[in-house]
């Protein structure tokens, strides 16, 4: 369904992304663990091309490019196959829960207003809080705030959503509430690529979990073989500090 071939992404003259080869199925559920600095966020925004990859072949669906020319046209295709969780949530401070859901459709899908509404409405039925439609992110908590980051990825009905460590930025009060949400999407087989620290996650929920060091996928696997006998020892190293 996604394919990257040979993803190159350069910053002045350090290779963060040392030709990447990825492959994602429809319905899979992929974490993508490694040190800091390794260059998974950068992965993901290239992926939805929020940075512009300098080398590779990204294909979505029928849509297969060279992503150094890749056209305005294939860009905005690509984006509307992806749809992105952001750390920090990423909300717009004067909308309301339920105005966030729906910019997207709105600007982006051009839906009437009242369409993108009822659709809001819905997924904040599903993210739980329905109750809070016309709340401002600042009356939210951390973990509302990134379950509406969340709806606003389900409102595009994207094939694929990209989560850039999404519970990295709560308080651990709220870390569980997100979590669970990830995981219902996960049993309705959205496909997921996941960034995150949380182990015990990856372990529950992913099919494949991917090790990333320098610009590099060092191993990827099924959580069951990855955790308990990684074959590469920078696995074993990195694993080692945080199980
Ligand atoms: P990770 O998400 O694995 O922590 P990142 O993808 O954020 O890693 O970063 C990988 C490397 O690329 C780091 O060395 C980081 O400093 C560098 N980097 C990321 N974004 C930029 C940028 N916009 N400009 C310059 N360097 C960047
Ligand atoms: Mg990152």
């Amino acid at each position: 369904m996604i394919k990257v071939d040979k993803l190159v992404k350069r910053f002045a003259d350090s290779v963060v992304l040392d030709g990447i080869d990825l492959e994602i199925q429809q319905g899979e559920i992929i974490v993508i663990i490694g040190p800091s600095g390794t260059g998974k966020s950068t992965l993901l925004r290239c992926l939805n091309f929020l940075e512009q990859p300098d080398g590779g072949q990204l294909t979505i669906g029928d849509l297969s490019v060279d992503v150094t020319r890749a056209t305005r046209r294939q860009i905005l295709e690509i984006r509307r196959h992806t749809a992105f969780v952001f750390q920090n949530y990423a909300l717009f401070a004067n909308k309301t829960a339920l105005e966030n859901i729906a910019e997207g459709l709105i600007v982006v899908n051009r839906w009437p207003v009242a369409k993108a509404h009822e659709r809001a409405r819905q997924i904040l039925d599903r993210i739980g809080l329905k109750d809070k439609a016309n709340a401002y992110p600042a009356s939210l908590s951390g973990g509302q705030q990134q379950r509406v980051g969340i709806g606003r990825a389900m409102a595009a009905q994207a094939e694929v959503i990209l989560f850039d460590e999404p519970t990295s930025s709560l308080d651990p009060e709220w870390v569980d509430e997100v979590l669970s949400l990830m995981k219902q999407l996960a049993e309705e087989r959205q496909t997921m690529l996941v960034v995150t620290h949380e182990m015990s996650f990856a372990r529950d929920v992913a099919d494949r979990v991917v090790f990333m060091e320098g610009g590099r996928i060092v191993e990827q696997g099924p959580p069951s073989e990855l955790f308990r006998a990684p074959k590469d020892p920078r696995t074993r190293d990195f694993l080692r500090k945080v199980l």
